[in-house]
């Protein structure tokens, strides 16, 4: 499958490479790295996202490049979606997508439903952009340092700077390669995690206001609603990392962030759940139970309900959850 992988990426010359909409470090990184790796190639590549660069990504050399629009689906040879569970993953152009001639599906998430002609999963790789390191050395494609920071960027995010379980060997290895070629971690690291707008920090003190902790102290849960994004004229990227607070907490297995997508004026809104999990709760299994999914300690999920029942529910699922449900 790997050789037909690199075989139909050698044939082609037009090609599209999407990745996830409200992209993370991964999503971003994975897909400037193959976008910038092919271009060396001399093919007409487009690089597609739905959603716009999260602020803290957009020092990323070359980023300018990713855009929001995509020629008809028929004039690309291939189709490359990264860091997407399933196709849906990429955005209101899914169906068009689908149509696509060939479309190949890199990701390392467990839930991967395995969509498009030809697949490389790895649940094992720490972040898309391992594999797509990986993709480019078979290539024999040489790796400049806007090329290294975009693997580097995908790599230090979704390993958490190294600190999930998703952190491997790899990890360190290839961050190290992208070091020697030409990566500053210093500035990497200031972009990404060193400056906070003063919104967001508003935006935290609210969620750490929202904080509730189940009667057995394993489940944390903080909620988000457009009001308090309103309010603190923050937008959806500004929530990335917030989950973090509820999980760090002493004795919490699982923590849960429910943020309010749109408000339809009813009681029943749409939701976005983010879940984490120390050790040994899979919430990958959590966030399948409501049509979602990631990895063993982070997933997440959309789902329209009310916000009470939603939290009661995932209390309820998290309890009888392998890891935690023996503790009961
Ligand atoms: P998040 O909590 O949104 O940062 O997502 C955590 C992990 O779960 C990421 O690896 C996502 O790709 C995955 N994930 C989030 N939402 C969904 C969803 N609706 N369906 C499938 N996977 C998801
Ligand atoms: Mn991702
Ligand atoms: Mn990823």
């Amino acid at each position: 499958m790997i050789a037909r992988i690199i075989d139909q990426l050698k044939k082609s010359r037009t090609v599209l490479v999407a990745s996830h909409a409200n992209p993370d470090g991964d999503a971003i990184g994975a897909l400037l790295a193959t976008g910038l790796a092919l271009k060396t190639m001399q093919k007409a590549v487009c690089m597609y996202n739905e959603s716009a660069i999260p602020a803290v990504y957009r020092f990323l050399p070359s980023v300018h490049q990713i855009g929001h629009k995509m020629d008809a689906i028929g004039t690309y040879d291939t189709i490359l979606v990264l860091d997407c569970g399933s196709l849906e993953r990429v955005g209101s152009k899914a169906s068009r997508i689908k149509k696509g001639r060939t479309i190949i599906n890199i990701d390392h998430h467990v839930t991967n439903t395995k969509f498009g002609d030809l697949q490389w999963i790895d649940p094992q790789a720490c972040a898309t952009a391992e594999i797509i390191y990986r993709v480019i050395n078979l290539l024999d494609l040489k790796i400049d340092s806007a090329i290294a920071t975009a693997i580097y960027t995908g790599i230090l995010t979704d390993t958490g700077s190294f600190r999930f379980s998703s952190t491997n060997q790899q990890a360190f290895a290839i961050c190290a390669d992208m070091v020697e070629h030409g990566t500053n971690p210093y500035e990497v690291a200031q972009h990404v995690y060193g400056h906070y707008s003063l919104s967001r920090i508003k935006l935290l003190n609210l969620a750490l206001d929202s904080l509730e902790i189940s009667p057995n102290g394993r489940i944390s849960i903080m909620a988000l609603t457009q009001d308090m994004m309103d309010m603190t004229r923050t937008q959806e990227e500004d929530i990335d990392g917030i989950i973090n607070y509820a999980r760090r907490i002493e004795d919490v297995k699982v923590a849960a962030l429910i943020h309010e997508v749109a408000g339809n004026g009813r009681a029943r809104r749409q939701y976005h759940v983010s879940l984490r999990s120390d050790g040994d709760v899979n919430v990958a299994l959590i966030a399948a139970q409501f049509g979602g999914g990631g990895h063993v300690n982070a997933a997440g999920f959309s789902v329209e309900a009310t916000l009470a029942d939603l939290k009661h529910k995932i209390v309820e699922l998290s309890e009888t959850t392998p890891g935690l449900c023996e503790m009961n």
